[in-house]
């Protein structure tokens, strides 16, 4: 016997046999069980998760001979044809050849006329958005005012091109895409029933390449089966679609946990050998880095008879839940921009040593020169938004910046715990204080200064150091040159001499100084995160 395709071998008969799909499969048993139909129903989804396949089962329920129902019989003479693909009035379309109005006005036309066979005649239109403004508007006549002997069952991956006018009038049905885990299933239950002996990654690889297409599952299915000779095995299964071993993908995040920048360099060196695509391995470590994320949370919902799951399990540990975070970020993002970086590996390397740059440091005593982001999520942020790098830094020591003038140190104390708005603070801030007698605070303000100060300001100073410190109290500002530091330059100062530092702490850092050298690493910018 010829060897039939599995799509078409396993395509589902009737609704329990359907993957996936359940909420559109049970409004659709309910209106049928319960005799609410409608003459015209649209199924959208993404290619390959069963919009046909659930219109065909619904032509059957509409046309079994035993009755309208939602469990067709599968024997008689109607299911038969239907599911042999020649039932006389099943009438099937692809509007993606079928462009032209004569083609859908000859279809048309015989609309008025009783089904031959079947209680109803069923216009399947698959990939109806296709149709042409001609043959849309012959449809929706038809639509506006359909004969009680037809349904209309549509169709299509891209419901947006659709004419309002045609949506209003059909009941719409959106098909999801089946999830990673039903798709293995899926592919499981086949290549035992097939009696093909396979290894669970190789399925896990294939239903993952799927993308959510069961159809593409079953077609990479066929497509394996050849390739291996009736044998699905890992490595097999990996060479065919292009995809790495996942050993080495699983290795190369081991390394990113160990913190081993230059064994992720010698990793990728590895990898390189093997020409892979940069994206495709992304997506792989996207994968992994989400197993790990859930065995964080749930670690028995790790199936143990998956290869890795044990090394999954210990990742798991190893990893905080904000590096995994972090990582997957980072991957994601990188899938977006790798296709911008001038070579693949290059970009590959720098979002690999990315990883290990922004990730937080969750050890007890960091060292005064390594490069830590103070908290996981300020690092995110600024890997995520960032025009240009910026390599977060927080010095362990700092050099002892504060004002030694008591007086100037008292005001700056004053004003900060007065809770000021916006330019009063300022202006209190670029005063020096003169001279505290009785209630009276003798201030000057130096002339670059001047046009922060307005009477409304100063007697708002007043109001709230009266708040503050109980009894009457008068400001007194005079415009001079201070002979001594404001509070607003003390903080310029300790703001300039800081960022100095930290600077030159990061130009001799030893991990920055390997960016540098290994990897062209360019430093934009060093902030300093409170
Ligand atoms: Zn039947």
């Amino acid at each position: 016997m010829a060897y039939q395709v599995l799509a078409r071998k396993w395509r589902p008969h009737n609704f329990p046999e359907m993957v996936g799909q359940t909420h559109v499969l049970r409004a659709l048993i309910n209106a049928l069980s319960n005799n609410r139909l409608h003459h015209a129903y649209l199924f959208t989804g993404t290619r390959g998760v069963g919009k046909t396949t659930v219109a065909r089962i619904l032509a059957k329920s509409l046309n079994c001979e035993k009755e309208i129902t939602a469990y067709p019989c599968g024997q008689c003479a109607a299911c038969r044809e239907i599911d042999e693909g020649r039932f006389v009035d099943l009438i099937e379309v692809d509007a993606a050849s079928r462009t032209k109005v004569e083609d859908t006005r000859d279809l048309l036309d015989n609309v008025q006329y009783a089904p031959t066979r079947g209680r109803y005649k069923i216009y399947l239109i698959d990939e109806v958005h296709m149709l042409s403004n001609h043959s849309f508007n012959a449809l929706l006549k038809t639509l506006e005012e359909p004969p009680p002997h037809v349904k209309f069952l549509l169709a299509t991956t891209d419901p947006q091109k659709l004419p309002p006018t045609i949506l209003s009038r059909c009941l719409q049905f959106n098909l999801k895409r089946i999830p990673l885990e039903q798709i293995i299933q899926h592919l499981t239950k086949i290549a035992e029933e097939e009696g093909i002996s396979y290894e669970s990654q190789a399925l896990r690889l294939l239903a993952q390449a799927a993308d959510g297409s069961l159809r593409d599952a079953l077609s990479l299915l066929d497509q394996a089966i050849a390739y291996g000779a009736g044998n699905l095995s890992n490595d097999d299964v990996s060479r065919m679609l292009g995809t790495l071993d996942q050993n080495v993908v699983l290795e190369l995040i081991k390394i990113l946990a160990a913190k081993d920048a230059p064994g992720v360099l010698q990793q990728i060196a590895l990898i390189s050998e093997q020409n892979p695509d940069f994206v495709t391995i992304l997506g792989d470590i996207l994968s992994l880095l989400q197993q790990i994320a859930i065995a964080q949370i749930v670690s028995t919902t790790i199936d143990t008879h998956q290869q890795n799951s044990e090394a999954i399990l210990q990742l798991a540990q190893q990893l905080s839940p904000e590096d995994v975070q972090l990582f997957y970020q980072i991957a994601l993002l990188g899938r977006r921009d790798l296709p911008l970086a001038p070579e693949p590996r290059g970009g590959f390397e720098m979002l690999m040593l990315r990883m290990l740059a922004f990730r937080p440091n969750n050890e007890q005593q960091p060292s005064p020169t390594q490069v830590i982001p103070t908290a996981s999520s300020p690092a995110m942020t600024a890997y995520a938004s960032p025009p240009s790098v910026n390599v977060p830094f927080k010095p362990a020591t700092s050099p002892a910046l504060t004002n030694t003038n008591n007086a100037q140190n008292e005001w700056g104390n004053i004003v900060h715990s007065l809770g000021l708005p916006g330019t009063i603070k300022q202006l209190a801030l670029n005063c020096e204080l003169k001279k505290h007698e009785g209630d009276t605070w003798h201030l000057t303000l130096s002339p670059e200064k001047k046009f922060l100060l307005t009477e409304d300001r100063t007697q708002k100073i007043e109001e709230l150091l009266q708040k503050q410190l109980g009894g009457p109290q008068n400001v007194r500002i005079r415009v001079e040159h201070p002979e001594s530091e404001t509070p607003a330059i003390e903080q310029q100062r300790i703001a300039e001499t800081r960022q100095q530092y930290i600077v030159k702490a990061v130009d001799k850092d030893p991990f920055i100084l390997y960016l540098k050298e290994k990897c062209g690493a360019l430093i934009n910018n060093v902030t300093v995160l409170e």
